[in-house]
């Protein structure tokens, strides 16, 4: 059996040492004679892994109590409608920094549904090379909230600081974040946030789950009306279990939290290690004469690389000795080309490093 490295943007590579445990535990969960796929949600013994799941993730990152911890579906997707239409119900106006695609797919989606948006600021001014300084986001005197990106992952575009979201009378609305692709990166001090959403399937565990940490007092600012399971109040009061959730999912989930807690360390560790992959491959690309990354040093995303090669016509090339070589999903995202190197949490250093040997070697040879 071999395991490639795997850059993918998502679903993304999983430690291998939480498959390894969810194979020895797949036939027979714990002496119970069936596996958690196969388990009623309900179950005293899906119940532990679910309260589990939650209690690890409240420690990995200190959340506050009077935060609560969600267990959702839909993707970060649907989380573009859920946000507006719970925090809308007391009118205002849903505010946005516009840094990449899926903060435009996130005003797309509130526009389409409430209409008017108020666009606090935006980098398309400059490509999306650069994300706005605290200074050049201007929020509407109406704005209900503001709602960010804080990693753009097919731009490789990542917020190096936590914006404020005041009103310019000085009075502060709750901040949104999507944090789909770097969320458990490192450490975060939640506290700053009214809600936090990200899909799971790039830090977090298996696609078809999504974790929401909301804060209480935005469990009734909903609209009257909307889909039942869109409510944060329905969520929270109905344990994330309001329908059949996504178990199998939710089980790897909490194992990958018991992972970055017990075999990486928690998030100062992880973070110090992403620090270095990230560090190790702008290096290389910056240092080289075939390959380059066009993001404002202070915004380069810790998670997401994109690279371009000087001649286009080594792409093909390029990326099919790659994956000769066991280095896979190295393809830029369809809608801007090139090459991403996605090196989340469960990446290894060992990986980084192959890479980078390969593009030192191709240079060499092709470049
Ligand atoms: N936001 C960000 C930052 C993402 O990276 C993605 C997926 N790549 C999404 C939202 C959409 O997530 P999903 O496919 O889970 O709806």
């Amino acid at each position: 059996m071999t395991r490639h490295h795997n850059f993918c943007a998502g679903p993304a590579a999983l430690p291998t040492v939480v498959l390894e445990r969810a194979r020895d535990e797949l036939l027979d969960y714990h002496g119970l004679g069936l596996s958690v796929m196969e388990m009623s949600h309900r179950s005293e013994a899906f119940v532990a892994i679910a309260e589990q799941a939650e209690a690890d993730l409240r420690d990995l990152l200190e959340i506050p109590d009077n935060y609560r911890v969600l267990f959702t579906q839909g993707g970060a997707t649907l989380q573009f409608a859920a946000v507006p239409y719970n925090l809308l119900g007391a009118g205002g106006r849903a505010n946005f920094v516009h840094t990449g695609i899926w903060g435009k797919k996130a005003i797309a989606e509130a526009r389409h549904l409430f209409g008017d948006v108020h666009v606090a600021a935006s980098s398309e001014g400059n490509g999306h090379s650069a994300v706005p300084r605290q200074d050049d986001i201007v929020l509407s005197e109406d704005a209900a909230y503001l709602h960010y990106t804080a990693n753009e992952t097919i731009g490789g575009l990542e917020f190096d600081y936590i914006p404020e979201a005041r009103r310019p009378d000085g009075t502060s609305v709750p901040l949104v974040c999507d944090m789909s692709s770097s969320l458990l990166a490192g450490p975060l001090d939640v506290s700053k946030f009214g809600v936090i959403y990200a899909g799971a399937q790039k830090n977090i565990g298996p696609a078809g789950l999504v974790v929401l940490i909301v804060r209480d007092d935005l469990l009734d600012q909903a609209c009257d009306h909307m889909p039942t399971l869109f409510g944060y109040r329905a969520l929270s009061e109905g344990a994330s279990m309001v329908n059949t959730p996504a178990t199998y999912s939710w089980y790897l989930a909490g194992r990958v939290f018991d992972w970055l807690k017990h075999d990486v360390g928690g998030l100062s560790a992880m973070d110090a290690i992403n620090t270095r992959k990230a560090a190790r491959l702008y290096g290389a690309i910056d240092g080289s004469g075939l390959y380059a990354n066009p993001i404002t040093l202070r915004n380069r995303s810790r998670m997401n690389v994109p690279f371009v090669l000087a001649d286009p016509r080594l792409d093909g090339p390029f990326l099919k000795e790659a994956e000769a070589a066991g280095l896979l999903n190295l393809k830029g995202h369809r809608s801007v080309g090139g090459m991403r190197a996605s090196l989340y949490n469960a990446v290894p250093e060992a990986a980084v490093e192959a890479l980078i040997d390969f593009m030192a070697d191709f240079e060499k040879r092709r470049g």
